[in-house]
């Protein structure tokens, strides 16, 4: 499903002395089944975006269509924009709260009133696709799993409601090393094999760039660089100067510009060579 953005600002206790402008007239799309990077500092606006594409918020100013339909008008039913756009919050884990595995990635569908057999089979899709053996852990306790896996059950309960668009906010926060590479290539699977809109946020390049088609990226509440990574990259002093510079760009940029390149087109040649 495509996301269509228009001049979305979003302001929070606006008319009061703390009024604070958290998105700043954001236009953007996003075609059926891209693999997007959102991408920004903590406090450039990620998460206010990402709540109000699911309906949690509601824009200050602006339009959101959802396949083409506008969501962000009077009398939109918000279960149903719920339903084709799923939200995995930071450190979902903690909000799970059954006893055993199966029935918390089961409670969503259940409430959705499908049979017991389409519950059971929507639980087992989504725990196959993130890596979880449902035979070994249905009845354990969620408590009784890793971090990594924790969190994965918990993307899990988000899948079996089969959204059409994925949206994960730092989905690889304070896991270790393999954790992230697991939730990682469990993401990037998801999208190869299901071909879903997958929207991915992060404070960190060297973690989305190599998966994503298109990057977003934040600053101060702005969408200041969109673009293939390729194409952002290549404003290497733009995201140098907001502090999202990948260390290895940035270094053989400076010894590029030391030597009397112009860094914006011969960084591409060297990335090539
Ligand atoms: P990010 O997800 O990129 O860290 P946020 O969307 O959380 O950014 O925040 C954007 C801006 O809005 C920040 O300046 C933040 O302080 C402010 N902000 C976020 N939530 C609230 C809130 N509930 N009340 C007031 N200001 C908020």
């Amino acid at each position: 499903m495509s996301i269509k953005v228009e001049n979305l600002t979003y302001k929070y206790m606006p008319g009061t002395p703390f009024e604070k402008t958290a998105i700043d007239d954001v236009s953007f799309e996003i075609k059926d089944g891209e693999f997007i990077g959102l991408i920004g500092h903590t406090g450039s606006g990620k998460s206010t975006l990402i709540q109000q594409l699911n309906g949690l918020l509601k824009p200050t100013s602006g339009n959101i269509y959802i396949d083409g339909e506008c969501i962000t008008e009077k009398g939109v039913e918000l279960r149903k924009i719920r339903q084709k756009v799923g939200l995995v919050f930071q450190y979902p884990e903690h909000q799970l709260f059954e006893e055993t595995i199966y029935k918390d990635v089961a409670f969503g569908p259940t409430n959705l009133g499908l049979s017991a057999e389409e519950v059971d089979e929507r639980v087992r899709r989504a725990l196959e696709v993130v890596g979880i053996d449902i035979e070994k852990y249905r009845d354990k306790s969620p408590f009784e799993l890793s971090g990594g896996q924790r969190r994965r059950v918990a993307i899990a309960g988000v899948l079996a409601m089969e959204p059409k668009i994925l949206i994960l906010d730092e989905p690889t926060a304070g896991l270790d090393p393999r954790g992230r590479d697991e939730i990682l290539s469990q993401i990037k699977r998801l999208h190869e094999e299901y071909k879903i809109t997958i929207i991915l946020v992060s404070h960190s390049m060297e973690d989305v760039a190599k998966l994503v088609n298109r990057l977003i990226v934040m600053y101060k509440g702005k969408n200041i660089l969109m673009g293939s990574p390729r194409e952002v990259f290549r404003e290497v002093e733009t995201l140098e100067k907001i502090g999202l510079g990948v260390p290895q760009v940035t270094y053989l940029a400076r010894r590029l510009r030391e030597k009397g390149y112009n860094i914006r087109e011969d960084i591409i040649t060297v990335e090539e060579a």
